[in-house]
Parts: structure tokens; sequence; C-alpha cells
């Protein structure tokens, strides 16, 4: 067992560590206020390589392997404070890119990558719906064959990035219930029948845009099917593999960045003669968040590796995204409760940390969805 970066590794999160202080964190607050997507600092991450850090470099893509690009992405979240644009970045690359890169055909990758991995193309993917959300496999939205093309008919909710997206994945129903009954699309914004609803406001990740998305006997041609029919629920698991820890690894970095500033403050604040960190209340709180930050580390670090080896990771990465999510939301609001009334202020950004670390435990699958998949692999 071998616990080392490579020299390589641990250049490319430094650079990321470097970049994002620099450029992922002056006027934070304010955006967050306003709720509005910074166009520019997408721009950014897409000239440092972040949008295209997984795709292949036949593609304009980073070429990076899943582990250096997990490396990459704590980083960001190291020397990020914008954790919305971070999440619009993770999710163009996870859920849109990943299974374009994994499943499409050279004329869709030819036609499509490039651009998804220069940030030129911004990408999201519909797969939850008003009436089907946990329960995936349940999506109503159809597909149905017609004149060699295909007609989809429904509507996608809670779509990220969907207010500027110029492409689409959708997964719609072709056929009977259940797994072999969905099929994956291609589908660029400006198709005759597709529109996207109004932004709609978020308690979190405020500068990372989310609306609903509408189908209305949108047309398709045949070329637009990713992976062939009938492989959309595959496309969808496997794409989740990936996607549990690429959204994950930011919280990484941010829950070491909220540890340090936490250890300063118990240590310089006093209430009454000792440091605020004498206090085995407090102390014992740093050890937790310590706990919850290794056990993350480690735990996404093997489903990484474990993904990388043997192409699955279903436990594993399950595993990742309920700890993850559950030690960063528990870690953010320790720290609220170190600072005490400071950490409830605005300027202190602790309050808005903990606003976006609660989104972690609903998308990607809630934390009772990863239980559920968890207990499921022993035959619960
Ligand atoms: C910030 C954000 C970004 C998102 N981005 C996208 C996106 O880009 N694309 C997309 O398609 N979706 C996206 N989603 C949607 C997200 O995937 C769903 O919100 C999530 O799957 C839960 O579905 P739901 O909201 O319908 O809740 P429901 O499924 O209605 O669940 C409600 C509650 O019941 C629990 N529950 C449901 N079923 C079970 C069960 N079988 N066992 C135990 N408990 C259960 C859930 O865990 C939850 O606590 C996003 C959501 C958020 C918050």
């Amino acid at each position: 067992m071998d616990f080392d970066w490579t020299e390589e590794q641990l250049e490319l999160r430094r650079g990321a560590v470097e970049f994002a202080s620099r450029r992922l964190v002056d006027g934070t607050t304010e955006r967050d206020r306003a709720g509005v997507f910074p166009r520019e600092l997408w721009a950014a991450c897409a000239e440092f390589g972040l949008q295209g850090v997984l795709v292949p470099e036949p593609w304009n893509g980073g070429g990076q392997d899943l582990l250096s690009a997990v490396a990459i992405l704590e980083g960001i979240g190291y020397g990020a404070r914008d954790n919305g644009i971070v999440f619009s970045v993770t999710a163009h690359a996870a859920s849109c890119e990943g299974p374009l890169a994994a499943f499409g055909n050279d004329a869709q990758k030819d036609e499509w990558l490039p651009g998804l991995a220069d940030g030129s193309v911004i990408g999201a993917t519909g797969v939850t719906e008003p009436d089907s959300g946990s329960n995936a496999l349940g999506l109503e939205t159809t597909a149905v064959e017609d004149r060699g093309g295909w007609v989809l008919d429904g509507a996608k909710t809670f779509v990220t990035n969907a207010p500027v997206a110029d492409l689409f994945v959708i997964y719609a129903r072709t056929g009977g219930s259940g797994f072999a009954g969905l099929t994956c699309f291609l589908v660029p914004r400006q198709t005759e029948g597709l529109t996207v609803g109004p932004p709609m406001e978020k308690m979190g990740l405020r500068t990372s845009p989310i609306s609903q998305v509408y189908l209305d006997s949108c047309r398709l041609p045949a070329s637009a099917v990713l992976g062939g029919v009938a492989s959309g629920a595959m496309i969808f698991n496997q794409t989740m593999d990936v996607e549990r820890l690429l959204v994950m690894a930011p919280a990484i970095g941010v829950m070491e960045r909220i540890l340090e500033r936490s250890v300063a403050h118990a240590r310089q604040r006093t209430a009454g003669p000792v440091a605020i960190g004498k206090h085995q209340a407090i102390s014992h709180r740093i050890a937790d968040m310590e706990l919850g930050l290794e056990a993350s580390r480690l735990l996404l670090y093997r489903a990484a590796w474990q993904r990388m080896r043997r192409g699955t990771a279903p436990k594993e990465s399950a595993l990742a995204k309920l700890a993850v999510s559950e030690a960063y939301v528990e870690s953010c609001r320790s720290a609220v409760q170190i600072f005490g009334g400071y950490g409830y202020m605005v300027d202190y950004e602790l309050e808005r940390e903990l606003r976006d670390a609660l989104a972690t435990t609903l998308y990607v699958g809630t934390s009772e969805i990863q239980r559920n998949l968890i207990a499921g692999l022993r035959g619960l």
C-alpha cells in the first residue's frame, strides 16, 4: 500500500491552490448575495484547464487520470471561496463531459468535447424530474422514435448550469419501465422544443445557476443518442461512480481550510483567562473536524484508486460521497460554533460555507440514497 502522491500530482495540487486563491476568492460575498453566474470566472477556470481536466488530450483536454483530477480539485476547494462556480465546473465535467467522453462515438466527441474542454460550451444534465428525484429510474420523460429520429416530451428540474448551458445530456424513457427502458440523448440548447425555465433561487452555491428544462415535441436526429438505445441506466450508473468523487473532491480542500481557520481562532480567541481552544469542548470539536477530514479524504482517494484500477467502484464511491458530504456539513457547523457570534456573521464567510455544504447531502444522490446503495450491496 502506498499513500504517497507523486511529485507531479503535488505540483498539480499546488498550482490549483495558487490559481484558486488568486482568481476564485475576491468578491465572493457580493456574488453570493446577487446570485449571479460569474462568466469571467468560468472563463478563468477554463483557461487554467479545469473544465477539461479529465478530457483526453486528442480533444483538447488535460488528459489527467482520476486521482490527479481529485488532487487538482482538492487544491481548488482549498484555495477558492466561490464554491458555486467550482460546483458548476465539476457538474459540467462529471455529468456532461464524462458520459460523452466514455460513451460518445467519434463524431459526437469531435463535435462537442473540444468546446466543453475549453469552456466555450457549457454542459448540463437532466435526470431529475418534478416527480422523480431519488427514484431516478422512475423518470417519465419519453423519447419516441419518429421518421428516423426521436421526439422527446417531459420536464426536468434542478438542472445545474441550465440557465447558461449550451448542451444538455437528457435521460428519457424509450422502452418499458426500469433499467432497460432508459436512453441518453445529447440535446443542444437551440433545439426546437427545448426551453429553459427561469433561474431558481437557492440557499447556497448561489453563483451556480439552476433551473427547469422543458421538452415539448423536441425533435432530435438519430445521431443524438449517446451510447446506444436502452443504455441510459448503465451510463447513469457508470457516470455516478465518477461524479460522486469529482463533485466531492473540492470539499476536502474546503474542510482543510476551515479546520485551519478554526484552529487559528481557537488559539487566539480568549474567553476569560484562557484561549477557547484550551476548553475541551472546543478542542474536541477540532479533533472531530480533523477526523472527519482525514476519514473522508482516505475514502475519496481509495474510491478514485479503485475506479482507476477496476473500472468500477459503486460501493467505494457511495461510501466516499456519504462520508465527505456529512463530514463537510458537520465541519462547517463546528466552525460556526467555534467562531461564536462571529461565525453567524456574513463577513466571516462561514455561514455561506455551511449553506453551500448542505447541498452536498442532496445532489448526486442524497445521503439516504447512498446508504440504500451501500446496504443494497450487502443484499439488504
Ligand atoms: C444544488 C443541487 C443541484 C442539483 N443538480 C442537478 C442536476 O444538475 N441534474 C439533475 O438531474 N438533478 C440535479 N439535482 C437534483 C438532485 O439530484 C435531487 O434533488 C436528489 O436526487 C433528490 O431528489 P428530490 O429532490 O426529488 O428528493 P426526493 O427524492 O423527493 O427525496 C426527499 C427525501 O426523501 C428521501 N428519500 C427518497 N427516497 C428514499 C428512499 N428510497 N429511501 C430513503 N429515503 C428516501 C430523500 O433522501 C430525501 O431526504 C440537484 C439538486 C441540488 C440540491
